[in-house]
């Protein structure tokens, strides 16, 4: 594969690479694009297959990030970090190294948690380096960034539900998630800390995780593959990404896709091919911006977490204007969120080449 062309093609500003044999760490950070700020966006542990995948994987959410930030007029552009191996082999000495690697990027990337990783990593991490948000509360930080998150999620559902069913109440509905971890389950705590019955399909590749599941009242789970047949009234993604794709979209039986995992679409022309089957897929990174959010309230504030739920909340909004931009303009939710973030972007670059004397 060739890298650059692919960065030029996408527009990514930086890829890094990082190594350390003594500490067993090999990792990449992507920046791809810092118009609105510094790239901000979380760093994953993940045993791809191979290093192209690892590669393709971190500037796909590093672009995610742009768009993610973008769309939730935040401050800042897109960044992500990935660190290659399982998250059992995760060690300090290893978590220290990667804060060097950030450190080394003078603040144009600020770092924080993902998939496969603590808040024990991540104070590790702050030892080497200040671009770190999400820290737990006791370390001045703003903890745990999936209950935001969960609740962005309950926000975009509730938008969803008014424009497929006529009303925000999601009572009575079925939901299918594919992936019971720290997200699924405060999607879950958020929908019904407002009341909301809803029944549960859940399925998980962690044996632990499904069991967490099935303790809770009312669930039914079913093997991995099994998620995508599940008649149900919205399918919620909260694993991982590329889920969305030819062959798992035909075997789709619900209304609406919405959900927690980043790069859900394997393809742009899958986002049309959901809306060709008449399922209103709520594109991911407006719907899982509760956590970027929420961290972004740290950078130059004390963090409120009232300020954050406030901004959070505003995915009601952002959802309901993509979705009135897709009907009006007859294209698909995730080219009508790509529109909103791309015209912010756009936008802010002509007003610094202005600036700059350039235009
Ligand atoms: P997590 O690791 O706590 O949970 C993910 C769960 O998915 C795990 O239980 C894992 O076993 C399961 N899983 C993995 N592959 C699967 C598969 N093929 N089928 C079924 N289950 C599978 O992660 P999380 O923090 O809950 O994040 C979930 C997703 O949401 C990720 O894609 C993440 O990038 C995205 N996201 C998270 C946040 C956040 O605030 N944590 C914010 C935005 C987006």
């Amino acid at each position: 594969m060739n890298i650059l062309s692919y960065m030029e093609t996408h527009g990514h500003e930086q890829l890094a690479a990082w190594t350390d044999r003594e500490a067993g760490l090999r990792a990449f950070i992507a920046v791809h694009d810092t118009t609105l700020g510094p790239a901000l966006g979380g760093v994953r542990v993940w045993n791809h297959p191979t290093e192209e995948a690892a590669l393709i994987d971190v500037l796909r959410l590093s672009r995610a990030m742009t768009y993610k930030s973008a769309a939730a007029g935040l401050h800042f552009g897109g960044g992500k970090g990935l660190i290659l191996g399982d998250r059992s082999q995760k060690t300090e000495a290893m978590m220290r190294s990667f804060g060097r690697f950030v450190e080394s990027l003078g603040g144009r990337y600020i770092t924080t948690e993902d998939v496969g990783m603590t808040s024990q990593d991540l104070e590790w991490i702050a030892q080497s380096t200040r671009h770190v948000v999400g820290l737990p509360v006791s370390q001045g930080g703003s903890g745990d960034t999936s209950p935001m998150t969960g609740y962005g999620i309950s926000m975009a559902m509730r938008a969803c539900a008014r424009a497929r069913w006529g009303s925000d109440s999601l009572n009575g509905r079925t939901m299918a998630i594919q992936g019971f971890g720290s997200v699924a389950r405060a999607m879950v705590k958020s929908i019904q800390a407002h009341g909301q019955e809803v029944s549960l399909v859940v399925t998980d590749i962690n044996p632990a995780a499904l069991e967490q599941a099935a303790a809770l009242p009312g669930v039914r789970t079913v093997p991995p593959d099994q998620i995508y047949n599940t008649v149900c009234d919205i399918f919620a993604p909260c694993a991982l990404g590329g889920v969305l794709n030819d062959d798992t979209i035909p075997r789709l039986k619900c209304a609406i896709v919405c959900g927690a995992a980043n790069n859900q679409l394997l393809a742009p022309e899958h986002g049309d091919a959901l809306q060709k089957r008449g399922i209103l897929y709520a594109p991911d990174y407006i719907v899982n911006a509760g956590g970027v959010i929420n961290v972004s309230c740290e950078v130059g504030a004390t963090y409120s977490e009232q300020a954050a739920r406030e901004k959070t909340a505003r995915i009601y909004d952002t959802m309901q204007r993509v979705i009135a931009t897709a009907k009006r303009e007859g294209i698909s939710t995730a080219q009508a969120a790509d529109r909103l973030a791309e015209e912010r972007l756009a936008s802010v670059r002509k007003v610094r080449r202005v600036y700059m004397g350039r235009a």
